[in-house]
């Protein structure tokens, strides 16, 4: 399934992203989707749910921008949105362009993290201080 191998793609970005950042929840994932990338809506959010279930981003919601298709055309010396992916034609003169400048993206756009709780006065207290010096990702660790 097509849809999978993207959303398990997007996984493995997103979980990159996730412990460079020093680790943490994952709340939203925000992805562009160009109309022309033929990606169904429905069934990338199954393929999601399913590939995400045992990994940090477990639970995440998926935000979907979608990106309407434009071209150049060269009659009218301008960019142009389509209004659908049946026919590369200009809507204002009708002259067929190949020349797509938008409408193909499949892009990470944003990852929204849960918020670090702010550290409390017991705990940094009750530290030992040989901890206090470690990298975050080794402390997230299980
Ligand atoms: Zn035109």
């Amino acid at each position: 399934m097509h849809e999978l191998s993207i959303a398990t793609a997007v996984i493995d970005e997103v979980s990159k992203h996730v412990s460079r950042a020093g680790g943490g929840r994952v709340l939203s994932i925000t992805l562009r989707i160009g109309r022309l990338s033929c990606v169904q809506e429905g069934a990338l959010r199954m393929s999601f749910d399913l590939a995400s279930a045992d990994t940090e981003l477990s639970g995440a919601r998926l935000e979907i921008i979608d990106v309407a298709v434009r071209i150049w055309c060269p009659a009218c010396a301008t960019e142009r949105e389509l209004p659908g992916v049946q026919s590369l034609a200009c809507p204002a003169c009708g002259h067929v362009s190949g020349d797509i400048r938008a409408g193909r993206e499949l892009d990470l756009d944003s990852i929204e993290l849960e918020p670090l709780p702010p550290p409390s006065i017991e705990q940094t207290a009750t530290e030992p201080d040989s901890t206090a010096l470690q990298p975050l990702q080794q402390r997230n660790e299980p």
